[in-house]
């Protein structure tokens, strides 16, 4: 990577920090600097609003026809694909995450260009039945300038699931990556000038989440915000936003049950099991924290699942055999060692795993053991707080009510799956948790036409679909008089002139 490629992206510049301070990107699998990048502050934050807010008052963004941005929208679409490989590089040496998993999720985030370019190439206003001899037409406006916050755990698709409505729908933007992973993010501010998307309508601010993301989320000129991260960091963000009375969006923490009942061959329930919790070393929102798996086929399953997950090949995530590469930073590290501690404190048992790795090549980087955990109680931390790391517990229920019981056990509610071959209790189980996404029979499976938002505390709002994109517009109500006649509501003779 050449130096061009760490600085801040303001109005399709690339600048340094006001202050010239600069910080590393650490690899979390060699310990070594990835990368170096501008120390995005506040002076930055607001030379990239500024920028934002002069795009969206001089235009051309929000003032061309939908049908106009979609093509420019395929057009980065194209370049993204083009450029899978590069971007996946970037990512793994940022997160950790193995290549394996990178290359597939960076072509995947393409996708949302496409789906928004056709829903903004599709958009239709409104004409609404008011009464009287009126045509009252509703437009659908774009709120203006957005401020976006994203994590570490998928940097450049989450980014993509927010900027792609945001743009289609004519907004300006200013994106805060999370500072363990800026460098996708801001890859995509460029790619998307190349396609077309002119200057100052993406601005990417690479800081730290308490100065440059506060500074945004407080900032007078945002008027949306729209974060994923911690649910913590949701509140900092919907309080900071209600001051400015400003709509806040939020996608935050989960810890997704996955309930397999007894008819499931044991062979499907280990590899559905294995794939929600330890994709991405269980760094994802959605990842399988907690299997409930039906008494009469617990022991089974469990031999079955502690082979497994022993086996899982955990090493350096730029070979393309590695299943399970390091933790994204230390920061995280320590977090899930304490949390797996406080389990073992408690009286849980570690069926396998349960600390970090050493030896070979794992001592510089930030590796934990794939990690099953039983005889847990509800009451534990390891049960009410987000380890965000490759942990699952495992707990028995009787029958369909008290495994919804357990799921639904939860301040979170983001994702769950239900594991059956029986189809209506499929269903009937799924409709009864308290979570925004439910998969039958599979996981983490996600479409740019997917609703995807969090119930409880996981979160306000919705990703994806038409209504991510109409969430990204402000409605504007046009009545037009068409009666003939004169009005004058204070004409001395005047009587019930009208009727609303
Ligand atoms: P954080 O909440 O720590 O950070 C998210 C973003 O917010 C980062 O850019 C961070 O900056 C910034 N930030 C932190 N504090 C503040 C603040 N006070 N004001 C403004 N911005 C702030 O989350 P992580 O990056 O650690 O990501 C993991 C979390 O994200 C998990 O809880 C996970 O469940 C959730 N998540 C939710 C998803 C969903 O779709 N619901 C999907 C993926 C993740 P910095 O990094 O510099 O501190």
């Amino acid at each position: 990577m050449s130096k061009r490629d760490h600085l801040i992206w303001i109005d399709a510049q690339e600048v340094a920090a006001a202050d010239g301070s600069t910080f590393e990107v650490e690899n979390p699998a060699t310990g070594e600097v990835a990368f170096e990048v501008a120390h995005g502050k506040t002076a930055d934050i607001d030379r990239a609003v500024a920028a934002a807010r002069r795009a969206a008052d001089e235009g051309p963004w929000p003032q061309m026809h939908p049908r106009e941005r979609g093509p420019i929208l395929r057009r980065a679409a194209e370049l993204l694909r083009a450029r899978r490989s590069e971007l996946a590089d970037v990512e793994v040496r940022s997160t950790g995450r193995p290549m394996r998993e990178m290359h597939q999720q960076v072509g995947r985030t393409a996708d949302w260009l496409d789906f928004f370019a056709s829903v903004a190439e599709t958009h239709e206003d409104r004409v609404v039945p008011a009464i009287g001899n009126l045509l009252n037409y509703v437009r659908r406006v774009p709120v203006g300038v957005v401020g976006q916050i994203t994590p570490w755990n998928h940097p450049l698709l989450i980014t993509m699931k927010k900027v792609a409505p945001a743009l289609a729908a004519g907004n300006t933007i200013v994106v805060k990556p999370s500072e363990v992973a800026p460098v996708a993010p801001i890859e995509l501010g460029r790619l998307l000038n190349e396609a077309g998307v002119p200057p100052g309508v993406v601005n990417v601010v690479p800081g730290f989440g308490a100065e440059a993301g506060k500074a945004l989320s407080e900032h007078r000129g945002i008027d949306k915000l729209d974060l994923t991260g911690g649910t913590e960091t949701g509140r900092h963000i919907a309080a900071a936003g209600g001051r400015n009375l400003i709509p806040v969006q939020a996608e935050l923490g989960g810890k997704a049950p996955v309930l397999v009942f007894e008819d499931v061959p044991i062979a499907s329930a280990v590899a559905g099991a294995t794939f929600a919790t330890f994709v991405a070393s269980g760094q994802s929102c959605i990842a399988g924290a907690r299997l409930l798996v039906q008494r009469t086929r617990y022991e089974e399953l469990l031999r079955a699942l502690i082979d497994r997950v022993s086996s899982i090949r955990v090493g350096d995530p730029m070979d393309p055999d590695t299943q399970m590469g390091p933790l994204a930073s230390k920061q995280q590290l320590a977090r899930v060692m304490e949390l797996v501690t406080s389990a073992r404190d408690e009286g849980a048992t570690i069926l396998c795993g349960g600390d970090r790795l050493g030896g070979d090549i794992f001592d510089n980087g930030y590796f934990f053991a794939p990690t099953l955990i039983a005889d847990v109680r509800q009451d534990m931390r390891i049960m009410r707080e987000e380890v965000f790391g490759p942990v699952l517990t495992v707990q028995s229920f009787e029958d369909e009510d008290e495994a919804v019981e357990l799921a639904n056990d939860s301040d979170f509610g983001l994702g769950a799956a239900v594991w059956t071959n029986d189809l209506k209790r499929g269903h009937l189980v799924a409709q009864r948790i308290r979570s925004g996404s439910v998969w039958i029979n599979d996981h983490h499976r996600v479409d740019p036409a997917s609703p995807w938002g969090g119930f409880k505390d996981s979160g306000v709002g919705s990703e994806n679909g038409v209504v991510a994109y109409n969430d990204y517009t402000i409605q504007q109500s046009i009545l037009v008089n068409l009666d003939r006649g004169s009005f004058d509501w204070f004409a001395p003779e005047a009587r019930d002139l009208r009727y609303s």
